[in-house]
């Protein structure tokens, strides 16, 4: 065993769940936070006792491993939220997720009709390429409601076009979701995916009691967690990081590496490296973007504001896109239940000119926002304080992939480096998926192989092909397909239409050869329906017409029909087996 501890740079999610595994594994760990709190983006800040995080975090997650940890190390404090959170849209609230009701009464019958005849559109000439996120989602569910539900709100996420996005991002959080199977749930509700959406877990004092927890379990073993220890250098040498230079109090110490695990942001990393990085390495990390992000905490001398965790503001006339509501997720939030916190989130970009206002600027700008929303008056906001994150959402642009493969290659020829968790893989990574490469670069420790960079996307398949497995597990679709098997419109019409056209027109040729048969009526009243016949051989020709078009539209709708109530019937066969229809989208922007 060497006496070079494992170091791990971040504090956060990934790191600390790493470290959590390296201490139980029994090694000397090393972990390196240069805030004054653990839990990274998922802490929890607080200011005169009400209590907020970096924007509301769900602990909510289908990897077995990380809920068990969750529960491990938190035990009882996790309380159990029945989520509540609407979008809000040009004046009025939509329930979240869709409720069909809710949003036909919301939109009006026409804007409903146009999304549906969009949708119809998209459905029959989509769009040929889904290189971006506009095309990927208007495929999917129509231009309309893309304008409608997407566009605004993640146009302020992101700060770019819609049509710069790259489509991988929706692909990757959008992932199972079509307007079909969300008007399904909203009209019929699928009860096992209702509940995942409904209700997610939270510790009673926010995300940060969770990091708290893991810190104290690491420190009770082999691990130590340095709090304003910021890794400013790393030095290497034939492949290996040999040891970390970190500042503490405005002192510079260095320390060997038997390992290092890195959380920080893969860009800055690769600028800490010394020797240097290869330029084409240094150019591909001065590439990759972050959006930042700003809350403004706005204490309201108010008891009850509204009944949501948190709306989503799609209304393009505010630059708020989400507001939180802290008491909603916990009451153990806000220190007198008579006052709310509701803290008001603003997408930007480090140094842009939100980023640069003043706090009483911004939080001008939130109160207002706020009022003119109607959810308070401005005289009722008692108190405020903004947080500015940088570097809070990776972003996908168009040649993202090619500077993050540029960066990966380059790493992946140091020997004992990790990097983990959302800045430091640039993925947009959730909590869980955060602390699984955590987990997976501790295990690589003692001899696991895992491959860092399957998680999210290899979940996402897993999920895929287990809801699949299910299906045919619990619908024999192929006896179902067998013996309810579509019926050939073209073919059946054509059918229809030659036996009525054949049949009236060997009546009448017979009538025209034997003449009338007394007490057996003529076919002459046909001539009351077919104009132009009559009871000679252009009239069978006529009457061929006729019979074979009216045949042919009867044999069409009928096949038509039985067609789509045999298709409804399989859909609502599929629908009850199926576990996950409607992936929670909005969320993850
Ligand atoms: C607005 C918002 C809402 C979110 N909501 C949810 C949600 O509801 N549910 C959910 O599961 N996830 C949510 N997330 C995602 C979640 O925050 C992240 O997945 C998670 O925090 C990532 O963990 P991490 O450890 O990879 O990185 P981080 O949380 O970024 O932690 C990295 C840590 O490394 C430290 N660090 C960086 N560089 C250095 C250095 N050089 N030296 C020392 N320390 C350093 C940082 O200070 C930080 O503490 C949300 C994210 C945002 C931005």
């Amino acid at each position: 065993m060497s006496d070079k501890p494992v170091v791990i740079i971040g504090a956060g999610p990934a790191g600390l769940t790493a470290a959590y595994e390296s201490v139980r594994q029994g090694t000397r760990t090393i972990v390196f936070e240069s805030a004054d709190k653990v839990g990274g983006i998922a802490r929890t800040e607080s200011y005169k006792d009400y209590c907020f995080d970096v924007g509301g975090h769900r602990f909510f997650t289908k990897i077995e491993k990380v809920d068990e940890l969750w529960r491990e190390v938190l035990g009882e404090d996790f309380l159990k939220v029945p989520r509540m959170s609407r979008i809000y849209y040009n004046g009025r609230f939509y329930n979240y997720p869709l409720r069909l009701f809710n949003a036909l009464f919301n939109l009006g019958i026409l804007e409903s009709i146009l999304i549906v005849l969009s949708y119809l559109r998209s459905q029959i000439w989509p769009q040929p390429e889904e290189e971006t996120f506009e095309q990927w989602v208007s495929n999917r569910f129509g231009q309309r409601l893309y304008e409608t539900f997407f566009k605004t709100y993640t146009e302020k996420v992101w700060g770019i076009p819609c049509d710069q996005i790259r489509a991988d991002w929706a692909a990757q959080r959008i992932r199972g979701l079509s307007l079909t199977s969300a008007v399904y749930n909203a009209l019929f509700g699928v009860k096992k995916a209702a509940t995942l959406i409904d209700e997610f877990d939270y510790p009673s004092k926010g995300p940060g009691m969770m990091w708290r927890r893991f810190q104290e379990a690491v420190e009770e073993g082999e691990g130590r967690v340095l709090l304003n220890s910021e890794v400013i250098r790393l030095k290497h040498e034939n492949g290996r990081i040999i040891s970390v230079t970190y500042a503490e109090d405005g002192k510079t110490a260095e320390m060997p590496v038997e390992h290092l695990i890195s959380s920080t942001a893969i860009t800055t990393l690769i600028r800490m490296l010394e020797p240097k990085a290869p330029e084409e390495v240094l150019e591909a990390a001065r590439n990759l973007t972050y959006r930042a992000f700003i809350i403004a905490v706005l204490i309201i001398d108010k008891k009850d504001l509204f009944p949501d965790q948190w709306i989503y503001i799609h209304s393009p006339n505010a630059r708020v896109g989400r507001i939180q509501n802290f008491k909603n997720w916990s009451a153990a939030m806000v220190p007198d239940p008579d006052k709310t916190s509701v803290g008001m989130e603003y997408f930007c970009n480090e140094g842009d000119e939100l980023w640069t206002m003043s706090e009483d600027e911004l939080t001008d700008i939130a109160s207002g926002e706020l009022a003119e929303l109607g959810l308070a008056e401005k005289e009722d906001v008692i108190d405020k304080v903004v947080l500015r994150q940088p570097k809070a959402y990776p972003v996908y642009d168009h040649d993202y992939s090619k500077h993050l493969g540029i960066i990966r290659e380059y790493l992946e020829t140091f020997e004992n480096l990790q990097t983990i968790g959302r800045n430091g893989m640039h993925r947009y990574n959730n909590q869980d998926h955060s602390m699984l490469t955590g987990l997976m670069a501790a295990q690589n420790l003692s001899g696991e192989d895992h491959n860092l960079w399957t998680v999210n996307e290899e979940e996402e398949y897993l999920e895929e092909d287990k809801t699949k497995a299910k299906l045919r597990e619990l619908i024999p679709e192929k006896d179902l397909i067998r013996a309810f098997s579509r019926m050939d419109k073209l073919g059946f019409a054509t059918a229809i239409g030659l036996v009525s056209g054949l049949l009236f027109f060997l009546a009448t040729i017979w009538l025209v050869i034997r003449g009338t048969i007394p007490g057996i009526p003529d076919l002459a009243f046909l001539a009351d329906y077919f104009p132009g016949y009559t009871l000679t051989v252009d009239g069978a020709f006529i009457a061929f017409g006729y019979t074979f078009f009216w045949g042919f539209l009867f044999g069409w709708l009928f096949a038509y029909i039985r067609n789509l109530f045999i298709a409804i019937y399989l859909y609502h066969a599929k629908k009850r087996a199926e576990l996950v229809s409607l992936r929670d989208f909005i969320d993850h922007f």
